[in-house]
């Protein structure tokens, strides 16, 4: 085992109980198993989902108090367990949500870690990424490349990852047309960048002239706005002569779901990406079945999605505006995701 100068404890952001107020406190450093990694944290990228754990919104595992969230984090690896052979000290590593899998079952042996029955999960089952340190099985960590930048790289872990397979999961060709739900929010702005890279042609769908200038300063064709079509079916169905041969649905409301339905190619597939509470999903199964259309959920990703993802972001291809902030600053983030007003993506800063 090789370590570097470790302290004993270190700053995370704690919450004690689901909903509880977050502060950040002095807690021990993790010691990593045989087969894991400890993490020096630089940066931690705050997704929408820390804050729907944290307030016990989605079903998911809280992790037992004192619990520490987050899980889109990029640092270097000070500390390894005996085992790992695929790391060393020194290296720079990704922590991000599916932190380690059973790599036997049918699911991992096919490729499909992230649906493992025996999953951790960083910033769930186990304390995340908003701490100075944290663990990841070396299996499911992802490298990240000498050349980008430690702070951009960190919402690629999680927003990244998951917008890149679910694209994906469309089946769309280069050449064909994927319409992006949601496009000009922090993960509609990525999708769109990674739809381009992957030769797509893209229709975005967002509220707004500032999201219609968005959308296509990054790359998209064509820009619905939904609140001023008087029939956004018909124009979508116009502009893309025929429909779009997939949709990745990211908007958080259900009606522009409905419209996908109606608008999306024959024999084309809906991917959903967003997690409305409690929402479900009634559809009209003779046009499904006759129109041949495939409606399919995406979650995160395999660790290879991981490492195409982040060499599409290492090649200059994606860009992701963020901001970043201290820590304690979390529960102001909150506040801002809750009300909607962040446009690219908000980062931790922990280098310090
Ligand atoms: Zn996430
Ligand atoms: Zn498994």
């Amino acid at each position: 085992m090789t370590e570097l100068n470790i302290p004993k404890t270190q700053r995370g952001l704690i919450c004690d109980e689901v909903g509880s107020a977050l502060k950040v406190r002095e807690i021990p450093v993790p010691e990593p198993g045989p087969d894991e990694l400890l993490v020096k944290i630089h940066f931690s990228g705050v997704c929408h989902s820390d804050m729907h754990i944290w307030l016990g919104e989605v079903p998911i595992k809280f992790p037992s108090p004192p619990a520490v969230g987050g899980h889109e984090g990029s640092g270097v690896v000070v500390k390894i367990g005996e085992n790992v052979t695929n790391f060393k000290v020194g290296d720079r590593a990704g922590v991000k949500w599916i932190n380690g899998t059973c790599l036997n079952c049918d699911k991992c042996k096919l490729g499909f870690e992230e649906s493992c029955a025996s999953t951790l999960t960083t910033g769930g089952t186990r304390n995340g990424t908003f701490q100075e340190y944290a663990l990841i099985k070396a299996s499911e960590a992802p490298h990240i490349p000498d050349n980008v930048d430690m702070a951009k790289v960190a919402p690629v872990l999680c927003a990244g990852l998951t917008v890149y397979r679910a694209l994906k999961d469309t089946n769309v060709r280069a050449g064909q047309i994927v319409a992006i739900t949601g496009a000009g929010g922090g993960l509609g702005s990525m999708a769109i960048q990674y739809a381009k890279a992957m030769g797509m042609r893209v229709l975005a769908l967002d509220i707004g002239p500032e999201k219609e200038k968005h959308c296509k300063k990054l790359g998209a064709e064509f820009f619905v706005d939904p609140t001023v079509e008087a029939n956004v079916v018909e124009k979508v169905l116009t502009l893309t002569k025929g429909g779009p041969h997939g949709v990745v649905h990211i908007a958080t409301s259900e009606k522009p779901l409905e419209d996908a339905f109606k608008y999306v190619r024959t024999r084309g597939t809906i991917v959903i990406v967003s997690l409305p509470k409690d929402a479900t999903l009634v559809t009209d199964i003779f046009s499904l079945v006759l129109r041949v259309i495939t409606i399919k959920g995406s979650y995160v990703g395999s660790r290879a999605d991981m490492d195409e993802a982040i060499d599409f972001f290492a090649r200059g291809l994606i860009d992701i505006p963020i901001e970043i902030y201290a820590l304690e600053d979390i529960p102001k983030v909150y506040d801002r995701l809750h009300k909607g007003d962040i446009r690219g993506r908000i980062v931790i800063d922990l280098s310090k």
